[in-house]
């Protein structure tokens, strides 16, 4: 094992990873709004701790600072005395350990004798490639391998023909997969949701001014009231305290359902839908088609992906919730070779068994998913080696079988479990005595969006024509769509709905 995946797996949990969180806010009068940017960012951290940045506005002048490591790593008094204004953004990413650099940090600024605009994005573009081979053919070097470059080229350059936010609707009408946008230009912030709705992106309200940001869990903390959260296939413009918003081309609504099973801070409310709630639903669910068949003693969580649907699995019922793990919430980055010993040991170091909660007991163990199981092969052993009778694993999502590409951190097909063997196949894997996942139908039951949800992952059932797929396995993409997309659209279409 390379180490990089070493301290991917310690680090990871085997888990799907959002790549990134963002948050913007505007203040106006207040010259130091980096400072609220930078506690929000510590309410997003769960989103991405590869790097974190804020960009800082002050009268169109734009300032950035990003670097690798946590939000409390990165910035200090010195770092924010240098980031004046009254409107700024923020970037927390999550990378693979292949792309994890500074060039790749956000935000991201363009320059132009338009002015200066910052940008921050959380998701993926599915046809980023095709759209930079053209960009590049026509002459634009790009110094990052992100797609958020490629969405900032493509404003900067519809500014040549209106205004930046006929800019920024012509680029994200081109824009195709899951994406969330926010950005500064002039005195203005700007936040945009994909037309599917797949990336989260809400409204909170301050006294002086508004905040945009991935989760309704950095309110709080700023004393902001909850608005709503951002439509897919809207634009919001904040200028001078006013709010206006710009219906730019909604499609069918598919938000990620995965921001309910794991990604999403358990306090957040995501499209009217409260994370926690549905979480607990799901335990339920998973209680309620357990109900005949499974006797045990007791309800564990495996921490502290499945806590909450662990508690809805215990109410549901009637068997009592324990702890059976105590996890360490101080592992941190490692750049310490490791040996084989510690390898074998990773899960050990993030979680203790409680032993005398457990012993001699049939346990039912909630988890929220398994992606390519070598955690859980690992959980069932530490279990077992510590006098678990009987283990019953449940997991609060279906059998994910496909990759993610619209913004989430996922192995190859072939990496993961459930792409490769029956459940029958993985309970014998993983050494547990039953396991059961939720259903496709219990999960849009318990998230109450209906088909409104993204379950791609689960289903292969893409909301996006996955072209860069295309483009780079088959050949199949003509250029000329974009082009002809990129001709037909027409700024003066795009008209305020507020
Ligand atoms: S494929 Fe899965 S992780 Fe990706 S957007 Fe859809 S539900 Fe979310």
């Amino acid at each position: 094992m390379e180490k990089n995946e070493w301290v991917r797996e310690l680090l990871d949990d085997d888990k799907f990873h959002d790549e990134c969180g963002v948050i913007g806010i505007t203040s106006p009068g207040q010259k130091n709004v980096a400072k609220d940017i930078y506690f929000g960012l510590h309410s997003l951290q769960h989103r991405g701790q590869e790097s974190a940045g804020i960009a800082s506005n002050m009268y169109g002048n734009i300032n950035c600072y990003k670097e690798m490591g946590l939000v409390q790593e990165v910035f200090n008094d010195d770092v924010m005395s240098k980031l004046p204004g009254d409107i700024g953004i923020g970037h927390v990413r999550y990378s693979t350990a292949g792309g994890s650099k500074v060039t790749n940090a956000q935000p991201i600024v363009v320059y132009s004798k338009f002015g200066s605009l910052a940008l921050a994005h959380n998701g993926n573009l599915v046809n980023a490639v095709a759209m930079r081979n053209q960009m590049e053919d026509e002459g634009y070097i790009f110094q990052t391998d992100i797609d958020t470059e490629v969405i900032a080229a493509l404003i900067a350059r519809n500014l040549r023909n209106g205004t930046i936010e006929e800019a920024v609707q012509k680029t994200c009408r081109i824009a195709k997969g899951g994406f969330a946008l926010v950005m500064t230009m002039g005195n203005k912030l700007i936040g945009v949701r994909d037309p599917h709705g797949i990336r989260p992106l809400c409204i909170g309200k301050t006294e002086n001014g508004y905040i945009l940001a991935s989760e309704s869990c950095v309110f709080a903390l700023q004393g902001a009231k909850f608005v709503r959260d951002v439509k897919p296939g809207e634009m919001v413009v904040f200028e001078d305290g006013e709010m206006k918003s710009y219906m730019y081309g909604p499609e069918e609504y598919r938000m990620c359902s995965f921001e309910y099973v794991y990604f999403a801070r358990t306090d957040s409310h995501i499209d009217g839908v409260g994370v926690y709630q549905s979480r607990r639903e799901a335990g339920r669910i998973l209680a309620r088609e357990d109900k005949e068949d499974t006797e045990a003693d007791l309800v564990i969580a495996v921490p502290d992906s499945g806590t909450v649907a662990a508690i809805g699995y215990a109410e549901e019922s009637g068997i009592p919730f324990g702890e059976g793990f105590i996890k360490n919430r101080y592992v941190g980055r490692t750049f310490i070779q490791p040996t084989q010993e510690m390898r074998e040991l990773s899960v050990m170091m993030k979680l203790n068994v409680l032993r005398e909660n457990i012993e001699g007991k049939k346990i039912v163990m909630i988890d929220d998913s398994i992606v390519r199981g070598t955690t859980s092969v690992k959980i069932a052993k530490m279990l077992r080696d510590n006098g678990v009778k009987e283990i019953h694993m449940r997991i609060s999502s279906p059998p994910v079988a496909y990759p993610c590409y619209m913004g989430i951190d996922t192995p190859d097909r072939d990496k993961l479990m459930a792409a490769n063997k029956t459940i029958e196949e993985m309970r014998e894997h993983i050494g547990v005595d039953s396991l059961k996942f939720l259903p496709v139908n219990g999960l849009k039951s318990c998230i109450g969006l209906g088909d409104n949800i993204c379950t791609a992952c689960f289903t292969g059932d893409y909301p996006v024509e996955l072209i860069d797929q295309n483009y780079k396995t088959n050949k199949l993409f003509n250029d000329d769509r974009m082009v002809g997309e990129y001709d037909d659209i027409h700024a003066e279409d795009s008209k305020p709905t507020l």
